[in-house]
């Protein structure tokens, strides 16, 4: 007998009226993203609490984006026409403890679901640096977190339900539609309205996260490997100066990584007196527990908590993606530029991620370093240093983040992505008039 449990999930965001405009409910007329750098082209939101409700919208309607919690950064999400919103799907979260999944409606927030999957002795196997955005949005985009060993956030789909432009539901799984599959995990909201989502899971573990401060830039160079494979996830923070990462965080798994002595250096780094943000100058309380204090994975994994603003709030993110073999050249060749990046710069953040199959995944058969940088909100600033920095990472064959901001023309987006022409193919398949392209797609994977 199957043991799968069905749980609720309790949020306030499920009280949200069947298929009702949104706009009342918005805090200001204008509809923006989370960081406010990006308004969109409409305020027609509506939602659907349910899968008919969904099916009856994508029949009807001739052009609309799904929107999930708006945390990306550039259009990708936008519409000049309407918006639907799957956050309210009133779907049970299903838990089945023999396959180890756990079966998700798509616009569930991974600070939603953990919670409930700890409580069942269960796991997801990492997160990003935030709580707070929805599972379906961020597999859409491959969003990641860091260890060597962790593919993104997409390699834990095992399974999705997808409404597509004719309002058919297809269900896609990982062992039976193994090629379709892995072009549509990573969709860019190109394919259809994503309704559940089927994750991999795995027992509950703990963890003890670990800060550093002041890694000389000599030291990675000479033990990259060594440092980012220091414990399950390991980041590290820069603003460039000084030749040195200004803070090492490595998120220890208890039983798994070797146990290390918070007053121990490391690589030459001096051990945190105290917990620490990531931008030094800013209040930790935000931020996730240090010191080597045991908790949860999902109260270490990302850097900052569920009920606190992440980051730094006002900002704009960009984040190339280069081969890990390649990662110290990578790294040097951004440290090169520090004078025209770090005043524009709150701060970089170097991770890794690990190979996967999916077709528009920034990782695609690429064990990766992900060079992020988090800017100040200028964006006529920024919009002339990224070709820069895209210049100078071009060797490396930098491929973006999908819901930050770059300047890639759709030409170098396609050398970059070999099973570019397969995507857009199966685009044709799901959505052949074009009913959730918007002018994102249009300027990135789908040119006209
Ligand atoms: C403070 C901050 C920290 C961040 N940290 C990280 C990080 O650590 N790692 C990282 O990789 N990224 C990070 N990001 C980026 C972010 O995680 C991604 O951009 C993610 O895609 C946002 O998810 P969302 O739910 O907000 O999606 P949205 O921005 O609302 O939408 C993203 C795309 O998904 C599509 N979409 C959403 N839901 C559905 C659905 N149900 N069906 C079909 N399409 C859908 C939208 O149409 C759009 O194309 C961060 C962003 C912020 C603001």
């Amino acid at each position: 007998m199957k043991k799968r449990t069905f749980l609720k999930l309790s949020s306030a965001a499920m009280a949200a009226p069947m298929l009702a405009p949104l706009t009342d409910l918005l805090p200001a007329e204008k509809l923006k993203n989370w960081a406010g750098n990006y308004e969109y082209g409409t305020t027609n939101l509506y939602s659907a609490k349910t899968l008919d409700q969904v099916k009856a919208f994508v029949k009807k309607e001739e052009k609309f984006k799904v929107l999930g919690t708006r945390h990306c950064f550039n259009g990708i999400a936008d519409s000049d026409r309407q918006f639907l919103s799957v956050l309210a799907l009133e779907e049970a979260v299903d838990l089945d403890k023999d396959s180890q999944t756990v079966t998700v409606p798509a616009g569930v927030k991974y600070g939603q679901l953990a919670p409930v999957l700890e409580k069942r002795g269960f796991a997801l196997h990492n997160l990003a640096s935030l709580p707070h955005i929805s599972v379906a949005g961020a597999c859409a985009t491959a969003t990641h977190g860091s260890g060597v060993k962790n593919g993104n956030l997409s390699t834990a789909v095992t399974a999705m339900e997808l409404v597509t432009a004719k309002g058919e539901v297809v269900q896609l799984s990982r062992t039976r539609d193994k090629n379709t599959f892995e072009g549509a995990v990573v969709h860019l909201g190109g394919l259809g309205v994503v309704t559940k989502v089927t994750l991999q899971v795995q027992p509950t573990f703990q963890m003890r996260q670990y800060v550093y401060e002041n890694l000389p830039l000599d030291q990675l160079k000479d033990h990259f490997e060594e440092i980012m494979s220091a414990g399950y996830s390991v980041s590290l923070f820069t603003d460039w100066q000084k030749k040195r990462i200004s803070e090492v965080w490595v998120k220890n798994r208890m039983g798994k990584d070797k146990d290390r002595n918070q007053k121990d250096t490391f690589f030459g780094a001096t051990p945190a007196k105290r917990n620490l943000h990531p931008i030094v100058e800013l209040s930790a309380e935000n931020c996730t527990e240090q010191m080597g204090v045991a908790g949860p994975w999902y109260e270490r994994l990302p850097h900052f908590k569920m009920g606190f603003t992440p980051s730094s709030g006002k900002e704009l993110q960009s984040e190339y993606f280069v081969d890990r073999k390649n990662a110290v050249e990578a790294i040097l060749a951004v440290e090169k530029l520090r004078n025209q990046v770090s005043p524009h710069l709150f701060i970089t953040e170097l991770r890794t991620i690990d190979k996967d199959n999916f077709w528009l995944s920034p990782c695609y058969e690429r064990a990766s370093l992900a060079i992020h940088f988090t800017w100040k909100q200028d964006w006529p600033a920024v919009r002339k240093l990224l070709p820069v920095i895209e210049r100078e990472l071009a060797p490396f064959q930098a491929r973006p983040h999908w819901g930050k901001l770059f300047t890639l023309t759709p030409d170098r987006l396609e050398s970059l992505y070999p099973k570019m022409q397969a995507f857009r193919q199966l685009v044709k398949q799901y959505d052949p008039k074009g009913k959730f392209r918007n002018e994102f797609l249009g300027k990135t994977v789908l040119p006209a």
